[in-house]
């Protein structure tokens, strides 16, 4: 399998949010995105941007007590995920199979933990906080398609 990593440093929240928007608007059905990063990072900032760039309207929330939220996207559906409270066998019990070979688009915080029931291939983004502003972010691609989309970035940063 294709595998492709890189590394971003990011100046500000908006910065983060066009990024977002980036993926977003390449986004196709089935796309799996793995956000890592300490509390803070900057992972339901990331989600919120991308959702609104599908099209989602109205708010969009941290679902850190409701596990998984479901948006209606414009574009495509918007599975938004937060993990940091499952076992990794409850995980495997709630199904979330259905989500990432689903409809629509799936972000899931804290993705590492369940790493062992990610499908195997998804776009993992490590967010690391630099200071108030700047972060760093650590990109593994994995499977052609996302390989692809990792290359994409990479060219839409240089022009930004
Ligand atoms: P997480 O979901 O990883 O816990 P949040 O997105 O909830 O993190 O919080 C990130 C916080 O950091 C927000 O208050 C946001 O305004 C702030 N922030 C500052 N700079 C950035 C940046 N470059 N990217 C993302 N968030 C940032
Ligand atoms: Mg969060």
């Amino acid at each position: 399998m294709e595998v492709n990593e890189w590394r971003l440093v990011i100046a500000n929240q908006q910065e983060t949010e066009r990024l977002a928007a980036f993926i977003g608007e390449h986004s196709w059905q089935g796309q799996v995105i793995a956000l890592d990063g300490d509390l803070g990072a900057g992972k339901t900032t990331f989600s919120k941007a991308l959702a609104q760039a599908l099209g989602v309207e109205g708010v969009v929330s941290s679902p850190t007590f409701t596990i998984i939220k479901e948006y209606e996207g414009r574009l495509l559906p918007f599975y938004h995920m937060d993990v940091y409270r499952l076992s990794l066998e409850e995980a495997d019990e709630l199904g979330l199979d259905d989500y990432f070979y689903g409809q629509g688009v799936t972000v899931v915080e804290w993705a590492s933990l369940i790493e062992e029931i990610m499908p195997e291939q998804h776009l993992a983004l490590y967010i690391e906080w630099i200071d108030e502003q700047q972060r760093c972010i650590q990109f593994r691609a994995r499977g052609e398609r996302y390989v692809q989309l990792l290359q994409q970035l990479k060219e839409w940063s240089l022009l930004r």
